[in-house]
Formats: C-alpha cells, sequence, structure tokens
C-alpha cells in the first residue's frame, strides 16, 4: 500500500494550466464561508513536513505555496479569522470555527521571505494553479507523529510523485535566504 503524502496528490500531482489568473480560497464552513480573493497563479508550491503547516485531518504533509501579500484580499468573513500563534514568523490566520488556515503572513520586515504570503491551493475553488514542484522539511513530519522507520518509504514515494523530498526547503529558497542574509550584513 502506497504511503499518503495528502490527498489532492496521491493519486498523482496534477500539473498546473500554466496561465491561472487567480481564484477564491474557501474555509471549510458551509455557512459564512471565509473568502480569500488571490490574483494570478501561486509560486514555489510545495509539500511541508513541518509542524506548523495547516493540513486536512490523515494527510501527512501540508501543500503551500506564497503569493505577493499585495495579490491576496481578504474578501468575505474575515471577521472569523484569527491568528494562531502570534509567536511565530509567520503568522497563521485561520478560521475560528472551521480551523482552516487561510493564509500565512510574515510581518517581520527584516525576515527573507516578507512580502509573501503562504496559502494553501487546495482550498482554490478554481483548478488550474501551480502544481507542487518539491517536499521540504521532510523530516519533520516525525515530530507530527510518523514512525521513523517509515521515512525511506515516504521518501521514495515522494520521488515517485517527482517531489524531490528536502529536509530544509527547496535549493532555490535556501539561496533566497543566503541571499538575504549577505546583502542585510552589507547594508
Ligand atoms: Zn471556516
Ligand atoms: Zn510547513
Amino acid at each position: 500500500m502506497a504511503v499518503s503524502i495528502h490527498p489532492s496528490v496521491d493519486r498523482g500531482v496534477k500539473p498546473g494550466s500554466g496561465n491561472f489568473s487567480g481564484g477564491t480560497l474557501k474555509c471549510g464552513c458551509s455557512d459564512k464561508v471565509v473568502k480569500i480573493e488571490i490574483k494570478g497563479d501561486v509560486a514555489h508550491n510545495h509539500a511541508c513536513g513541518c509542524t506548523k503547516c495547516w493540513k486536512p485531518t490523515g494527510a501527512t504533509f501540508s501543500i503551500v505555496a506564497v503569493v505577493p501579500r499585495d495579490h491576496l484580499l481578504v474578501a468575505e468573513n474575515g471577521d472569523k479569522l484569527h491568528i494562531v500563534d502570534l509567536s511565530t514568523a509567520i503568522q497563521r490566520h485561520a478560521c475560528h470555527q472551521c480551523g482552516v488556515h487561510m493564509f500565512g503572513r510574515i510581518e517581520n520586515k527584516d525576515h527573507p521571505f516578507y512580502g509573501l504570503d503562504f496559502v494553501h491551493p487546495e482550498l482554490f475553488e478554481q483548478a488550474g494553479s501551480a502544481a507542487p514542484g518539491f517536499a521540504a522539511f521532510v523530516s519533520s513530519v516525525i515530530e507530527s507523529g510518523v514512525d521513523p522507520a517509515d521515512m525511506p518509504r515516504i521518501r521514495t514515494r515522494l520521488k515517485e510523485l517527482g517531489l524531490e523530498p528536502y529536509d530544509c526547503l527547496s535549493p532555490p529558497l535556501m539561496d533566497a535566504i543566503a541571499t538575504h542574509v549577505v546583502k542585510s550584513k552589507a547594508s
């Protein structure tokens, strides 16, 4: 039996349309749904094994991507949102009723990813947004209760799905962080 990574990729990663022009993220409520409007496509979509990202029940990984923060608009029922943990670098705004995280925002202007909001593309009402391309913080799933003995199977499955497993972020994102560090030291 194949290990479950996340319901949206377990039967294969669906490629994006390549011209996704934006859409609406919806929370899990049936009434007074929180709606977030996103302009344009997402970037750096990936599976994340950290313990902080929201994932649906039963999923081993979350699926998370970024958008420029000025491409994100809280459109409806924003009064239902609350910040899950004020002490984390990425402040996750969740629906207090269904618990779904609608977006994560960085308020620290010195953070390498300041200006980007984190969203879960599976919440899009519309199909076609950019597909996940790698898996980050893979070893961290052990912190959520995965048996360390299952890690080889999980890494094999991620590779089969075309989601190269990394134990931190992907090389381009690690390079972006290091570049930010160099630039902030120079200024
Ligand atoms: Zn909700
Ligand atoms: Zn994460």
